[in-house]
């Protein structure tokens, strides 16, 4: 069947984050200076261990539900655990998100393929966009940043809608909005376990992008990845370049 729709990840396929995990120490306290200006009272180290604490109790939970609580929820456990009480609709956990996010912000770019393959695909097929990223705003934030909002049909965030690829409501919620059936849809992405076995799971053809040689995977990070061997989810093409994509889609 005809390729009708292209379905696109976000970070590490279309935006690359640089310096691997360079961001997160720098981000963690923008995080942590923005708490103490509210009036949460605990030094960087501390706050840094409960955080991870918290964080990587919500990793462990989250690899088995499939949810994605929004960022603002693991701010508010670890000040909840550090003895304050603020939920994760305080204005205090979204400002600290905030400050997060924009330091995060700041290590991210295009993929230098990225706008010239978008512009050609544009028009001849419907694009969306799947993200797996626990704050929604940063990712509208890149998208206006990098002006590449205009290209795509459907946005879909995990933490909008708290499920997370590869759960099959993500895509199937994706699939629905571009009024497309999966057979018709095609999904790009960088992480096997996610990507490629999401859309298979609801029968879409996938094509993976692998920059590498050799995958690497690292669970510390805010763009979380499981442990996974690239194998055993086969996707229907890999790709080394953004730019072998119009050819590729031409004979999906
Ligand atoms: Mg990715």
């Amino acid at each position: 069947m005809k390729v009708k729709a292209v379905l696109f990840d976000l970070f590490d396929t279309l935006l690359l984050i640089k310096k691997g995990e360079e961001f997160y120490e720098p981000s963690l306290r923008k995080l942590h200076e923005n708490l103490v200006k509210n009036g949460i009272e605990t030094d960087f180290e501390n706050f840094k261990r409960v955080y991870f604490e918290v964080r990587d109790e919500l990793y462990a939970k989250s690899a088995e539900t499939l949810e994605e609580p929004h960022f603002n929820t693991r701010i508010s456990q670890t000040l909840n655990r550090l003895g304050y009480n603020y939920s994760a609709s305080s204005k205090v956990a979204a400002e600290a998100t905030d400050a997060f996010a924009k330091e995060f912000a700041c290590y991210v770019c295009l993929d230098d393929d990225t706008l010239d393959v978008l512009q050609k695909l544009h028009g001849k097929y419907r694009l969306g966009m799947v993200s797996n990223f626990a704050i929604p705003d940063c990712v509208r934030n890149l998208l206006d940043k990098f002006d590449l909002k205009k290209f795509f049909a459907i946005i879909v965030i995990s933490g909008d809608i708290n499920r997370r690829k590869p759960s099959p409501e993500i895509f199937q919620r994706a699939l629905r909005k571009l009024k497309v059936c999966p057979s018709e849809a095609v999904f790009v992405g960088d992480t096997p376990s996610m990507d490629i076995k999401g859309a298979k799971a609801v029968a879409m053809k996938s094509i993976l992008i692998r920059r590498k040689t050799t995958l690497t995977d690292a669970p510390n990070t805010v763009v979380w990845k499981p442990p996974e061997n690239d194998v055993k989810h086969n996707p229907d093409r890999v790709i080394k370049r953004l730019r072998e994509l119009p050819d590729i889609l031409e004979d999906c």
